[in-house]
This record gives C-alpha cells, sequence and structure tokens, in this order.
C-alpha cells in the first residue's frame, strides 16, 4: 500500500453514505428499510452538518440501523443454529488506517460502538466471542438480558431455515431471515473519509461462525488517500475476495467510485458465484453504489440533495431545504 493516510486540511462537501443489506429482499421489508435508511442517513448528517467527525457520523448511523428491527444487525439480528444471535462489526478511520472489530459478540445493542472501543482502547483490531464481551463488561458497556436482541421474525425465519436446511444471505419469503447488514461510509467538512459495517450475520449459520464484516479489507476500508468502502452480501465470498479492499484497488488505480465499485462486484460475482453489495466514497467525495444482488438498499445525503433507491437501476432524489 503506497498510502500515507494523511490528516486533510482542506474545506469539504460533507457526505454520508448507507446501506441496509443486500439480497431477495421480500416486498415486504422495502418500506421498512427505505425508512430506516432515512433515518440513519439523517443521525449521521446531523453529526457532520455540526462539524462532526467522518468517524461520529458513521457510528451515529449504523447505531440507527442496529436498533431498527428492519435490518440484520443489533436488534432483529438474524440466529445461529442455537437460536441466539451472534454479532458483528467493524470501523475504520481513512486520517491513520486505525480500525477495530469485534466478532461472536452477544447481548450488546451497538456492536459498531465495541468496534469503536477496540480501535481506541485496545492495542488490537479484532475482539472475539467471550473475549469481546469481557472486553465490553469491563468498559462499562450495558449486557442485554439473554435472548433481548431476538425478534419475532428471526425467530420464524430460523424455524423455516431449519425446515427447507439451505443457507443463503438471499433474502426473500423462500430464504426468509436474512434482512440485511448494514453500513455508513462518510466525509467530513475537513476531508476525512470513516467506513463502518455492522451485522448478525447468516440465519442458520454454525454457532461461532465470523463474517466478513468483522475483517477489515472484506467488509470495511477507509484510506484519506483514496476512499472508503462498506460491502454486504455473501460473506464467505466478501472475505475470500478481500471485496473492500479490492475496490480500493481499482479507485487507487484511477477508476471511479462507482466504476470501481459495479467493476469488483462484479468480478466477484463471476469468480465466486455469489452475491454482494458495496457502498464507496471518493476522497473527493463521489459515490459509489453497487450490487449483484436483486436489491439493496441505499441512501446518501450531499449538501441540499437526498438520494435513495433498493431496486437495480433505481435512482430518487429529493430536494432538501
Ligand atoms: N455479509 C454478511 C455475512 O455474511 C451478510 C450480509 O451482508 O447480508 O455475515
Amino acid at each position: 500500500m503506497t498510502s500515507t493516510g494523511a490528516i486533510r486540511c482542506v474545506r469539504m462537501e460533507p457526505v454520508i453514505l448507507v446501506h441496509g443489506g443486500a439480497g431477495d429482499i421480500p416486498d415486504s421489508r422495502v418500506r421498512p428499510k427505505i425508512d430506516g435508511n432515512r433515518n440513519a442517513v439523517q443521525a449521521g448528517y446531523a453529526v457532520l452538518q455540526n462539524g462532526g467527525s467522518a468517524l461520529d457520523a458513521v457510528e451515529a448511523a449504523v447505531k440507527r440501523m442496529e436498533d431498527d428491527e428492519a435490518f440484520n444487525a443489533g436488534f432483529g439480528s438474524v440466529l445461529n443454529l442455537d437460536g441466539e444471535v451472534e454479532m458483528d462489526a467493524s470501523v475504520m478511520v481513512g486520517s491513520d488506517l486505525s480500525a477495530g472489530a469485534v466478532t461472536v459478540v452477544k447481548d450488546v445493542s451497538h456492536p459498531i460502538s465495541l468496534a469503536r472501543m477496540v480501535m481506541e482502547r485496545t492495542p488490537h483490531l479484532l475482539l472475539a466471542g467471550a473475549g469481546a464481551n469481557k472486553f465490553a463488561r469491563d468498559q462499562g458497556v450495558p449486557v442485554l438480558p439473554k435472548g433481548a436482541l431476538v425478534s419475532e421474525y428471526a425467530k420464524k425465519a430460523l424455524e423455516e431455515f431449519k425446515v427447507r436446511g439451505c443457507a443463503s444471505t438471499e433474502i426473500g419469503e423462500k430464504n426468509p431471515g436474512d434482512v440485511g447488514t448494514v453500513g455508513a461510509v462518510a466525509i467530513d467538512a475537513r476531508g476525512n473519509l470513516a467506513a463502518a459495517t455492522s451485522t448478525g450475520g447468516i440465519n442458520g449459520k454454525m454457532v461461532g461462525r465470523c463474517s466478513d464484516t468483522s475483517l477489515i479489507g472484506s467488509g470495511t476500508y477507509a484510506d484519506n488517500d483514496i476512499g472508503a468502502v462498506s460491502t454486504t452480501g455473501h460473506g464467505e465470498s466478501i472475505a475470500k475476495f478481500c471485496l473492500a479492499h479490492a475496490i480500493i484497488k481499482e479507485m487507487e488505480h484511477g477508476k471511479s467510485a462507482d466504476k470501481a465499485t459495479n467493476e469488483a462486484l462484479a468480478k466477484m460475482t463471476e469468480k465466486l458465484k455469489n452475491t454482494a453489495g458495496a457502498i464507496t466514497l471518493s476522497r473527493n467525495g463521489e459515490v459509489g453504489v453497487g450490487f449483484t444482488s436483486q436489491r439493496m438498499s441505499w441512501a446518501y445525503r450531499k449538501g441540499g440533495e437526498y438520494h435513495y433507491g433498493i431496486n437495480k437501476g433505481d435512482h430518487n432524489v429529493e430536494k432538501i431545504n
């Protein structure tokens, strides 16, 4: 990597871009995701508008979606084969490539904030399972009662999974339950980039399964010299392809955020025969959105405009006064 990751002293138009997961999203989940993405963008943009950092903005946006049952993160996460929620999250800051992550963490409302604590308060990159939960307790993070993050929808989805016996990140009436990892990328007024991603993983996963979302370079990446990326989709494929970093490399070689995102996704899907999606911001605040799955909810705010979509070819724009 040639990056110096330097802190930038420029005046940028701040941007926050979020996703609510890639997959075969059933029609019944479309509206909740569009609304949830809007709330997340509002939370993140409020931080940026008040002169806050890209890191604070992506954390605020992801926390909002972790609280929202419409997404597969925090409350409403999909369940493992034992019927438990085990969550993964990661965060990265573009100014110095600092990063933090947690995997297989239980009973905390906001895994993304725990990932940030790993970044800011430990010498490590990734804490797993019991160790991540011990760290949460040591940091005074409230521990929820067992089962507090389990939604009725997730229980039903696991039951269906057990009957059908097939694992998929493609959600839909056929394989309900994998209701969408969440992610956010932002650039603040000083030109600093950050990325954050959080997930409950895959419905019916084995106990202890780690996802791409906890892996820097697969689920999340940010470098002030190039851009910031958050991914979603078939985790094992994303991890094998190092999807977030593959997009960053394409941008480093001169491609726009949108071209880099769509070309890397197409290559991953061609090689590994599974689908994914990603959101990307370049160092200049250009937006990239792509998915090889049937749907992915996404939204962003830049200046006085709010942009969003969920189906292929969607690009709705609203003026904000
Ligand atoms: N990438 C996530 C995982 O495999 C799932 C998703 O993005 O929907 O755990």
